[in-house]
């Protein structure tokens, strides 16, 4: 199969051809981009599991344009849920709730709940309205790999394997959603650039899953995700404690490369670094991650050793991310 790569209104209309066709199309949302398909169509949905390798017992979001199409999917929605998506829809937060009877078993791992989400980048959300269903779409990576923030990264593992590509430009938040459960007690399963702190505001009770202390636990959680072909090696203690371990590695270690605050590159002896952005920004520093990851592979790294940043705001989706890369490293 040969994959197009198209822009802007050509990228749209072609997009929502093949969506309504039953196909499956990459697209750029504001988190990373996705690989969509038709919600409500099995089949076209089952082509994402393939194009992926993704295992089928990881569940999709359905990605929606308005309140109505959610009512399509959820069951009931409450008014803690309604009032939850006037304050960060659209934007990066998925909201699990009890699914309706015609969901396809595909998009939700034979779960009796749905994960929706309505994504603030205006591609996806008038492609979407053109094609008048909810898209599922995870990320358009190979399962595994980490999610990709632009389209070059989608067409290094997709190409070949879907009709197209819509390329609008790089992902401002660079990490998937933030996935709140308020199935039972209102829970986080993954963080997120909707941080903990902002989702407290909301939902004083709301607590961390597990699995974000290392713990699988939510589906899909317990598949290694996210990992570069190098050996991901996290540093860990304070800012001048973490500075002068990855200093040190340069020597040890063939092949090495640093990925880091501008902060902590200052003191560094090597200029095999890759720059996140300040530690001063974490939103900056977490949207550089996957790329960063990417970009360390194709410069043929062996072993990528990282600073991390401490878990709050922000930073507790970064610190997620990288140990889930690192897997036991
Ligand atoms: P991805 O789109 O690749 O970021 O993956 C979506 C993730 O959302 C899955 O791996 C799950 O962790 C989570 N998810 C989606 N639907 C559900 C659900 N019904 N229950 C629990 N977690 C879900
Ligand atoms: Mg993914």
């Amino acid at each position: 199969m040969e994959t197009l790569l198209l822009r802007e209104s050509e990228a749209l209309t072609r997009a929502a051809e093949l969506l309504k066709r039953g196909e499956v199309v990459a697209f750029k949302t504001e988190t990373v981009y996705g690989l969509g398909a038709n919600a409500f169509d099995k089949r076209a949905v089952h082509k994402i599991f393939e194009a992926k390798g993704r295992p089928l017992d990881n569940p999709l979001i359905a990605h929606i344009a308005d309140i109505s199409m959610w009512k399509s999917l959820a069951r009931e929605i409450g008014g803690g849920a309604l009032s939850l998506a006037e304050r960060f829809w659209p934007g990066p937060l998925t909201i699990i709730l009890p699914k309706a009877m015609f969901i396809p078993d595909e998009v939700t791992a034979g779960l009796d709940t749905i994960a929706a989400r309505m994504p603030r980048s205006p591609f996806a959300l008038e492609l979407i309205r053109e094609c008048g269903f909810p898209i599922a779409a995870p990320s358009a990576n190979l399962s595994g790999k980490p999610s990709p923030t632009t389209a070059a990264a989608v067409l290094e593992d997709m190409d070949g394997r879907i009709p197209l590509i819509a390329d609008g430009g790089v992902c401002e938040v660079g990490v998937e959603s933030t996935v709140i459960s308020l199935v039972d007690e209102p829970k986080v399963l993954r963080p997120g650039a909707v941080t903990l702190e902002q989702l407290r505001e909301f939902i004083p009770d709301i607590v961390l899953a597990d699995s974000i202390a290392g713990k699988p636990m939510s589906p899909g959680m317990k598949y290694r995700h996210y990992a570069p072909l190098a050996k991901l090696v996290p540093a860990s203690g304070t800012a001048d404690e973490q500075a002068a371990f990855l200093c040190t590695q340069y020597d040890i270690t063939p092949n090495a490369i640093v990925i880091c605050s501008e902060e902590t590159a200052a003191k560094l002896s090597s200029r095999r670094h890759i720059i996140l952005g300040s530690r001063n920004s974490p939103a900056v520093i977490l949207s550089n991650l996957f790329e960063s990851l990417r970009e360390a592979d194709r410069r043929g790294a062996e072993t990528i050793f990282m600073e991390t940043f401490g878990a709050d705001g922000a930073f507790l989706a970064f610190r997620n991310r990288v140990q889930r890369a690192a897997g036991e490293n």
